[in-house]
């Protein structure tokens, strides 16, 4: 479920937080590059901007979606996993009998690979549903059937990539780790204009998925930045007037966030 709306503060166009903004809001810098105090002052404020009003906007628009309304890491999980190659909409039948069928991650573990296999049928990528079984075992058997709640112990699970690590702990732990899936990258690249094919700079995204997740809202926050991604600034046509970061986006102030996919 998407939280309750914060209290609203109108967004400070660019420009009057400081003229040079560009030069360091839309550079590669990272923070801890950056120089004067009063730059890292601005830059602070457009951050805090940025954070507010996306939050505020998934207050009022976020997509209310099962696994939202869980904090069940094992629950998380399975349908982070199921999202990585498959539209919601498609997923939300398949994670409600998926979790009729194997509602524990012990259960998951102990079963038979043709149940689970016939569980994921139609979802294609059936890689992701025999690295959910090999991953269950581990955490029945390492973690005594808890879900790890470090980075490193996530990544070490089989099937688990940064951006699905992420995804899992800021939904299930509230932790404040960056995403990147492929909306993500595409809405962070019209952000910045980014001015070459987001696959080419995956460090700069990440570093600015980074530096955007709020310490103590990194659920909401990455939840909204996919909602984002999902149904405003979609690849063709996004709704750049209704969008909370349109005073920010450098891609809509330009006139060329439809160049950026
Ligand atoms: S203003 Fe438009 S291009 Fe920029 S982030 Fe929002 S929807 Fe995307």
């Amino acid at each position: 479920m998407a939280s309750s709306r914060q209290t609203t503060q109108p967004i400070t166009p660019l420009d009057s937080v400081d003229p040079h903004l560009p030069n360091f809001l839309w550079s590669s810098d990272r923070a801890t590059e950056l120089g004067s105090p009063e730059v890292l002052d601005s830059r602070q404020q457009v951050l805090d901007s940025l954070r507010r009003s996306l939050l505020d906007w998934y207050g009022d628009c976020g997509r209310d979606l099962p696994w939202r309304r869980l904090r069940d890491p094992y629950a998380i999980w399975i349908s982070e996993i199921m999202l990585q190659q498959t539209q919601v909409k498609t997923v939300i039948p398949y994670f409600q009998r998926w979790l009729d069928r194997f509602p524990t991650v012990e259960g998951l573990a102990a079963a038979d690979q043709q149940d689970v296999l016939k569980a994921w049928e139609g979802l294609g990528y059936y890689a992701r549903a025999r690295n959910l079984h090999k991953a269950a075992k581990v955490i029945v058997e390492q973690y005594q059937g808890q879900f790890p709640e470090t980075l490193e112990a996530t990544l070490a699970l089989p099937g688990i990539g940064r951006t699905t690590a992420g995804g899992i702990l800021s939904a299930a732990f509230n932790l404040p780790l960056p995403i990147l899936d492929g909306n993500v990258k595409r809405v962070l690249a019209r952000l910045i204009a980014l001015e070459v094919p987001p696959a080419k700079a995956l460090d700069r995204l990440w570093s600015w998925s980074e530096a955007l997740v709020p310490p103590d809202r990194g659920r909401d926050f990455n939840q909204a930045l996919m909602d984002l991604g999902a149904t405003l600034c979609t690849p063709h046509n996004p709704g750049c007037l209704l969008c909370p970061w349109n005073a920010h986006c450098k891609a809509y102030n330009l006139g060329v966030q439809t160049k950026i996919l």
